[in-house]
């Protein structure tokens, strides 16, 4: 039982694309009220229900607070976009790598679409950095765009670090018309190429 719809984007691009492995590490931005820390905790086996598979660990972040996900770190009313956000987070995940970064953020929308689009691509740039600081070799990222003329930039910024960038549209995200999720896989490591 998931707590909402969202829960079957996230199903649907790791069905395809296969970023969620059990024993893996999750990084997770925008996360209430809280449906992709079930099925990040379901598939990297955060929870240790999976037996004899390894177990992952999911830790998850959003603006609002929300109900504890068994298995996950949960860390509500806070900002990522500030240092003392990403300080908590570093603390928490210490020596592990990250395997996978989610975003599923976005902007308190003003209406004003200039506005709005630059700040969900703003929120990218900064989850973008935040991962390239925190990713094992290989990991995956996915974040949340609104189409708009940022998102090739944005694109191409990816690929510099990750071997693949492909731009997905999950059927469950069909209500939403501009909302996509570029999906980048097998972080290549931060320095430039
Ligand atoms: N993926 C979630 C799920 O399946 O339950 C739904 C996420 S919802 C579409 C987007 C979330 O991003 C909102 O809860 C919002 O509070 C959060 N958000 C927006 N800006 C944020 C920021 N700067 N820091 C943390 N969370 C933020």
């Amino acid at each position: 039982n998931y707590r909402c719809r969202s829960a079957f984007k996230l199903l649907e691009i790791d069905d395809k694309y296969g970023i969620l492995q059990p024993g893996d590490t999750v990084l997770e931005c925008g996360a209430a009220p809280g449906s992709w820390t079930q099925v990040a905790v379901e598939r990297t086996n955060a929870n240790g229900k999976q037996e004899r598979a390894p177990q992952g660990a999911v830790f998850s972040i959003d603006l609002l607070h929300f109900h504890a996900v068994p298995g996950a770190t949960i860390f509500g009313g806070m900002d990522f976009t500030t240092s003392l956000a990403q300080k908590r987070l570093r603390e928490a995940v210490q020596h592990r790598k990250v395997n996978c970064v989610l975003s599923d953020m976005a902007p308190n929308a003003t209406g004003v679409r200039m506005l709005d689009q630059e700040s969900i691509t703003n929120l990218c740039y900064e989850v973008l950095r935040f991962a390239l600081a925190m990713s094992a070799p290989q990991a995956h990222l996915v974040v949340k765009v609104w189409d708009n003329g940022d998102v090739p930039k944005l694109e191409r910024d990816m690929l510099r670090f990750y071997e693949k960038v492909k731009r997905v549209k999950p059927r469950a995200s069909r209500g939403d018309s501009a909302e996509h999720f570029l999906v980048a896989r097998n972080f290549k490591g931060a320095t430039d190429s």
